[in-house]
């Protein structure tokens, strides 16, 4: 199942956090629903993460 878009889990912002009121272009992705990835290089690294992160609670969840 390819898992685009899923109830409660969005990337506000591309993901990225704010320090200090400024998008941090290097940091974790950051999903609606709480889970935070590692520091990722790029706003496609952290899309690719929140991807697979979606897989992931699709899979768990049946
Ligand atoms: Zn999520």
């Amino acid at each position: 199942m390819n898992v685009t878009r899923m109830a409660g889990h969005t990337l506000p912002n591309e993901g990225r956090i704010y320090v200090n009121s400024y998008r941090q272009l290097i940091g974790p992705a950051v999903c609606s629903c709480g889970d935070q990835s590692e520091d990722l290089p790029s706003d496609s690294a952290r899309r690719k993460w929140h991807r697979d992160h979606k897989q992931q609670k699709a899979t768990a969840d049946r």
